[in-house]
């Protein structure tokens, strides 16, 4: 999987966490590390976009699934959304 910049603030590389793999990452995680910014990987596809276009309806649940495997740091502070309210 080619792993892009940080659509927001280009940077460069991103870090990856795999939870599920076949062939391909089936579900995983890109993070960004300058940012905390955070990328779901679903159904083999790695979801790189701006904030304005993320659903929280959609991606607090992802968190939620992975939570033991996500980084507490992402799991408190990461952007968009993260889990502080609901911890
Ligand atoms: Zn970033």
């Amino acid at each position: 999987m080619e792993i892009l910049a940080c659509p927001i603030d280009k940077h460069y590389p991103l870090e990856l966490y795999v939870f599920e793999e076949k062939e391909e990452i089936v579900e995983g995680l890109i993070v960004c590390p300058k940012c905390l910014r955070w990328y779901p990987i679903r159904d083999e596809i790695p979801e790189m976009l701006p904030d304005e276009l993320r659903k929280e309806s959609e991606d607090l649940p992802f968190l939620k699934k992975w939570r033991e495997k996500i980084p507490e740091k992402i799991l408190l502070e990461g952007k968009p959304f993260n889990l502080k309210r609901n911890v």
